[in-house]
C-alpha cells in the first residue's frame, strides 16, 4: 500500500531547518511526518542529517569531554 503523503509537505530549506530544530526540541508529529516523508525522497537532505548528526556528535564530545 502506497503511503499518505502528510497533511503539509516541506521543501528542502524547511526539510534543512526542521533537521536543526529536531536538536533543540522535540518535533510535533506533523513537523516529524513531514520531514521524514522529504527524506525518503530527497537525497540531499538525508546527506545534510548524517551531517549534522556527525557535526552534533563532535560537538557533544567536546562539551563532554577533557572534563
Ligand atoms: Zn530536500
Amino acid at each position: 500500500m502506497e503511503k499518505k503523503p502528510p497533511a503539509e509537505t516541506v521543501d528542502c530549506r524547511a526539510a534543512s531547518r526542521l533537521l536543526s530544530i529536531a536538536y533543540e526540541r522535540k518535533l510535533t508529529a506533523g513537523e516529524s511526518e513531514s520531514l521524514t516523508y522529504h527524506l525518503d525522497r530527497c537525497l540531499m537532505c538525508r546527506n545534510f542529517d548524517s551531517q549534522l548528526k556527525f557535526l552534533h556528535r563532535a560537538s557533544e564530545k567536546f562539551r563532554t569531554g577533557n572534563g
